[in-house]
């Protein structure tokens, strides 16, 4: 708190006041091509534009000006932009890459001495541009998506700028890769190398006063050489993020794993792992508790998996509903159980070793669902099969899932894995967060323009907030 008071004060003390950023995008497209494209497409109703190029002007100055209202600059922030081909194959592409164009140290008002800043955030905290000739955050996207060379199946960029507007199955949604992409021209990167762990021209970064490892607690900037950060950088679960405001507002963010607590009959009671659904309400953060009822369909492959009608809706009704794993999308079994009456939804798998995937989509699916084991599965059943009443909570692990303790506090873990994978690596979370962070390595199509938690990191380096995320509430029905 004080850290984030001291720099409103230099800010008025160089003269600025507070107001909200400009980011203006600078498009270094050439004729005809990427934001130029002169193909004809139809409006979207987020996107009134009819051609390809101005579509995806449109949503990339979406992304820029929400960001823009969230912090905090008297500097105009100008992010060159260009559609090109980007890596790619048939299953795996870079969707865009960006970063600082310049990094500045000992500016005026610099709060951290001898530390690297990206320009955006240095030309806030001195009150003026330290490079007005260059552009502040370089920023391309793979113009690939669109043209049919990678990702088997893909049918190109969705160019919606709605939350509201459920992306087409095989579209990829720009928004959400422009706000990620922009981000780490924010600052949401490292300028030390995660491959040598050597600092950029001698100089740490900013973010590696925060970027440590847990077990030392050492940070990047303390560490004793190159080598023992080229450690750090592939030590996951141990590269984690000790900023004050990640710490204090990581809570309000992340959850833990997903859990069955069968609470009753007593010889089957205990804490169950559990997979949480990707579509679907999440349950509530106190959990969601009801008798276990065996849904019974009308039968198909079999009258257990939920795949048809249910028929003993009387019984459901009220209750949280059990279906086995197999011969339908998860969705469709928990839409049929919702339409019983069910409050919730629980699958047991039908194989031995591991948790349903519960992947998919519905979003007229209103009520929670999870999946359990095969084991845990059978017991229920067993019970259930002798007239015993079970009942459990769906719910989450007190653990914060993609966290660590370093030293009795509890940090957000960094990606970090092994072998480390340059432009991925140390400058994302990890990919173990739940819910889904948007400043993961990969993009999750669970997110569309929520920041989450990259703004208390950004406070963490610097940067003062205009306004925290509107957004930022967990979106699946909690408060
Ligand atoms: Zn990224």
């Amino acid at each position: 708190m004080n850290h984030t008071r001291l720099l409103s004060t230099l800010a008025l003390l160089a003269g600025s006041s507070t107001q909200a950023a400009t980011i203006t995008v600078v498009n270094i497209d050439g004729t005809g091509e990427g934001f130029n494209d002169p193909t004809v497409v139809a409006a979207l109703p987020s996107n009134p534009f009819t051609t390809l190029g101005a579509q995806r002007l449109h949503v990339f100055q979406t992304a820029a000006n929400q960001w823009g209202a969230l912090l905090n600059s008297n500097v105009v922030i100008k992010v060159q932009a260009a559609f090109n081909p980007l890596t790619c194959n048939g299953t795996s592409a870079t969707l865009g890459s960006a970063g600082a164009m310049t990094v500045h140290s000992n500016f005026a008002n610099a709060p951290v001495a001898n530390v690297w800043y990206n320009a955006a955030l240095a030309n806030s905290l001195a009150g003026t541009d330290l490079d007005a000739a260059t552009n502040d955050i370089n920023s391309q996207f793979n113009v690939s998506i669109d043209t049919g060379t990678c990702l088997n199946g893909t049918a190109g960029w969705y160019y919606s700028t709605a939350a509201s507007d459920t992306t087409p199955a095989g579209r990829i949604p720009l928004l959400p890769v422009v706000f990620h992409e922009i981000a780490h021209g924010l600052g949401f990167q490292t300028f030390t190398s995660s491959s040598t762990g050597a600092f950029f021209n001698g100089t740490p970064a900013i973010w590696d006063t925060f970027l440590a490892d847990a077990t030392s607690g050492t940070t990047w900037n303390n560490m004793a050489d190159n080598a023992t950060r080229q450690t750090s950088a592939i030590s996951d679960p141990n590269l984690i993020w000790k900023g004050p405001n990640v710490t204090a507002e990581q809570a309000d963010f992340l959850l833990g794993a997903g859990i069955l607590t069968v609470t009753a009959p007593g010889n089957i009671a205990g804490v169950k792992t559990a997979q949480i659904a990707a579509f679907g309400p999440l349950a509530p953060q106190s959990g969601l508790t009801g008798a276990i009822v065996a849904a019974i369909d009308s039968g198909g492959v079999s009258n257990l998996d939920g795949c048809e009608a249910i028929t003993n809706a009387a019984a459901v009704t009220g209750n949280i509903a059990l279906m086995v794993r197999g011969n339908c999308n998860f969705s469709v079994k928990v839409k049929n159980a919702q339409d019983a009456g069910a409050i919730g939804a629980v699958i047991d798998n039908n194989a031995a070793a591991g948790l349903p995937s519960m992947g998919g989509a519905d979003p007229t699916v209103v009520i929670p669902s999870i999946g359990i084991s095969q084991a845990d599965g059978n017991a229920i059943r067993a019970e259930l099969a002798m007239l015993n009443v079970v009942t459990g909570t769906i719910g989450f692990s007190a653990t914060l899932a993609g966290t660590q303790v370093s030293q009795g506090t509890r940090y957000v873990r960094m990606n970090a894995p092994n072998p480390v994978q340059p432009g991925s690596s140390v400058s994302h979370w990890t990919v173990d967060t739940f819910p889904n962070l948007l400043m993961e390595p990969s993009l999750n199509t669970s997110l569309f323009d929520d920041v989450d938690l990259t703004i208390p990191l950004f406070k963490d380096i610097g940067w003062n907030v205009v306004t925290a995320d509107p957004d930022a509430v967990f979106k699946n029905g909690f408060e």
